[in-house]
């Protein structure tokens, strides 16, 4: 199969979500190839990134995509796809993916299937999402078609192998006059902290009862060298920023260290991170769901038990 994987850039800065449709490709992909696009004003560097997780990488270049158009950006992609006629074609679920992905599918007659967190390619493409808020987990067989659409996760496929790519120029410019033009870009509050790519998450829920409180997480985030991450109410009550919700309505976080201090485990947090390599749960209640899904699980107060790993660790590393 041909697997186009179409990468992401955002604040001139490659998207590691596009690293990760490449893993998808190279696992999908049989004996056909993985194939990146990258579009932009110059993206050398970022092609180049790129060809050590794809077999092709293919660079759309022109001023005016430099910054993201959802009309220029169709155009181009959908004449490189007009002519390559890829098998599989995987757009991040960001908000830009979720803008392209239906405009290419519909021009191409693809079907089309969101969000997906799983990809199956022995009789045709099935895809696994979740439904009803992450409740129920789903597998879809896509109507028999000469080339599909997805929209993937980010996080689900942190892991795969290196390549060494080519790189072309497609040697493809826009063929059509934007009616939207570019006005500049908003950032929002915090956004230094991508918890989606952290190692180390030491995350707070509601036991941590107070804003002052998420002090005593940071401290001990710093000392493991991680981030602080929270539940919903955690963020809904302003403790938190919104970018540092773990679970179905925020992130989906991977991280080899998951510390989860006074979180009850509702399963709209656990789907956020029940992937992680090692869960280590803090809660006074023996009940709670989270111990479900940890490893190792300590009943008792986070307020008791939190300074003295700090302490422990500020002496471990002197
Ligand atoms: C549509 C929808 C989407 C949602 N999306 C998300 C989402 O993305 N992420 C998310 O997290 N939630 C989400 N929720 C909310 C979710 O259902 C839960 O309400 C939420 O996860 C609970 O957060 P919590 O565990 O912090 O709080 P609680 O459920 O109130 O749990 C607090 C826990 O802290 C423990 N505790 C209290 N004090 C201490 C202490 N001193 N020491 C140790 N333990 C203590 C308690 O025993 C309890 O288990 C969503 C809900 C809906 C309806």
């Amino acid at each position: 199969m041909r697997v186009f994987a179409v990468a992401e850039i955002r604040l001139g800065e490659l998207d590691p979500v596009s690293v990760e449709l490449l893993n998808l490709a190279n696992s999908v992909k049989g004996d056909g190839k993985s194939e990146a696009v990258v579009i932009g004003k110059d993206v050398g560097s970022f092609a180049e990134e790129l060809a050590k997780y794809a077999d092709v990488v293919w660079k759309i270049e022109d001023d005016s995509l430099e910054n993201y158009n959802p009309e220029l950006y169709a155009d181009v992609l959908l004449q490189l796809f007009e002519k390559e006629k890829p098998d599989l074609i995987l757009f991040p679920n960001s908000s830009r993916g979720a803008e392209l992905a239906p405009l290419v599918a519909s021009k191409l007659n693809a079907p089309i299937a969101t969000d997906v967190v799983g990809v199956d390619v022995k009789d045709g493409i099935k895809v696994s999402r979740y439904i009803f808020q992450g409740k129920l987990m789903v597998d879809i067989m896509l109507k028999k078609a000469e080339c599909y659409v997805l929209t993937v996760r980010q996080g689900v496929f942190k892991e795969g192998e290196e390549t060494n790519g080519e790189i072309v120029d497609a040697g493809i410019k826009p063929k059509v006059t934007p009616r939207r033009e570019f006005v500049g870009i908003i950032e929002p509050e915090v956004g230094e902290v991508d918890i989606s790519q952290a190692d180390i998450i030491v995350s707070v829920g509601r036991g941590i009862e107070d804003a002052s409180n998420i002090e005593l997480a940071e401290e001990l985030a710093k000392l493991l060298g991680g981030v602080v991450a929270g539940s919903r109410p955690v963020i809904d009550n302003g403790w938190l920023p919104k970018d540092r919700q773990v679970g179905i309505s925020g992130k989906t976080v991977k991280p080899k260290l998951y510390l989860a201090l006074g979180i009850s485990g509702a399963f709209q947090h656990v789907m956020g991170m029940k992937d992680s390599e090692l869960i280590i749960a803090i809660n006074k209640d023996p009940e709670a769901p989270i111990f479900g899904v940890a490893h190792y699980g300590v009943v008792g107060d986070l307020f008791e038990i939190v300074p003295v790993l700090i302490e422990k660790l500020q002496k471990i590393k002197g």
